[in-house]
């Protein structure tokens, strides 16, 4: 047993004060020290110095480690235009990012206190690099292909990459599954994909409503995206439409990203299936989809958490610099309440979102923890703070393991 002695603990926008942690690979008891120190006489103590401050590990729900190589090769503004930059630079991009650049992404993601990420992974090739990082991972095995003859051998490719993901036996690794998104996964491996995840009950994701282009193609099969999808795939169609799509996501809550494009009736039905929003601030300005409307979200109870996306539509992987864009880019939102709901959201709603049990400094949940230097004592406007100052982390716990610190 370890007790872990901090001046302040945040939680859900308290500052707690005179509490200590006790803790092994679970919390086990938050309580002043001295009742502590009696309840467990052998434990070892960790103090630490003045203004020290204890929070949650942040959840970065949505990331890309394969496409880490990407710093000036992208070409940012438009969706179109950075799609097809993708479509060129792919190879170039995915054979240099080999397993130590990658290592670096989950390091840089480390260093800005990310304990637990999703990682959606189009190839596999990240599996060695997201299997022996030190954080939680989900590892989002993402499905892609919208021609049906083309179906079994995608098909094949996902299952294989999924079982490699489920050969991983590590603490906090968990298998799961991505479907890319309504504009390029055919309905029937949609379909074949969602009956493995009801089965096997395993996390679920998809790019969703990212792009003006997107919802036009889906609704119309017209737009930016026809000339992409004659041009590629000799396809003059969409595969779906955007209710066809939703409909086969009913009874699964999913991890729907960017979905900056949703109008009413999409909402609505979002709504209804209780899926979670991944908003991406930094992304969604960088290719030009525009800033989701967060107070429509609310209006219509949809729970929504932030993440990065991948470097391929991003220059970092922390979340409180995602979280401060965040803040400056939804300027009609009450700054305090916003700053702290953004926090909430890296925390206990994106753990309550990829059912895992960790999001809080609580008693039972997992010990992953940051231990901040704030610079004095905290106030009320604390969630604001910790968005503005990148106060520095000098100690981080995963499963109670100390990761980062002396
Ligand atoms: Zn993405």
């Amino acid at each position: 047993m370890k007790i872990i002695n901090p001046n302040y603990i945040y939680q859900d926008g308290n500052i707690l004060e005179n509490q200590a942690i006790a803790f092994e690979k679970n919390i086990e008891k938050i309580a002043p020290i001295e009742d502590l120190l009696k309840l467990f006489p052998n434990a070892q103590i960790i103090n630490l110095p003045e203004n020290s401050l204890i929070m949650p590990g942040l959840i970065n729900a949505h990331v890309h480690l394969e496409f880490s190589a990407n710093k000036e090769t992208l070409e940012y503004g438009d969706f179109l235009q950075w799609l097809y930059s993708v479509i060129g630079n792919r190879d170039e991009l995915i054979n240099s990012c080999n397993i130590e650049c990658m290592k670096k992404a989950t390091q840089m993601m480390l260093e800005s206190g990310i304990t637990t990420y999703g990682a959606v992974s189009s190839y596999g090739m990240d599996l060695d690099a997201a299997a022996s990082s030190p954080q939680n991972v989900v590892f989002f095995n993402e499905l892609i292909g919208s021609q049906a003859t083309m179906a079994d051998a995608l098909f094949a490719d996902f299952t294989a990459r999924l079982d490699a993901s489920k050969s991983i036996k590590r603490e906090g690794f968990y298998p799961a599954v991505a479907i890319h998104s309504p504009y390029s996964v055919h309905p029937i491996l949609v379909k074949k994909a969602l009956q493995m995840v009801k089965n096997e009950k395993l996390p679920l994701s998809a790019h969703f409503l990212e792009s003006p282009a997107e919802k036009k193609w889906l609704e119309q099969s017209e737009g930016d995206f026809k000339k992409f999808f004659v041009d590629f795939l000799k396809q003059e169609k969409a595969v779906s439409n955007i209710k066809e799509f939703l409909a086969h996501f009913t009874d699964v809550p999913t991890l729907m990203t960017h979905v900056v494009q949703a109008g009413n009736e999409e909402l609505e039905i979002l709504s209804k299936s209780k899926h979670t929003i991944i908003h991406c601030p930094i992304s969604n300005r960088l290719l030009g989809n525009g800033a989701i409307d967060l107070a429509e979200l609310d209006k219509h109870n949809i729970h929504w958490i932030c993440a990065t996306d991948g470097l391929s539509s991003n220059y970092t992987l922390n979340l409180f610099e995602e979280m401060k864009i965040a803040l400056f880019m939804h300027h009609e939102a009450d700054l305090l309440t916003l700053a702290k709901r953004l926090l909430q959201s890296v925390t206990k709603d994106a753990a309550k979102a990829l059912g895992l049990n960790t999001g809080e400094i609580k008693e039972g949940k997992n010990s992953d923890m940051l231990v901040l230097e704030l610079t004095s004592k905290p106030n009320e406007q604390l969630p604001l703070h910790l968005l503005l100052h990148g106060y520095n982390i000098s100690k981080i716990y995963i499963n109670g393991k100390q990761v980062k610190g002396e």
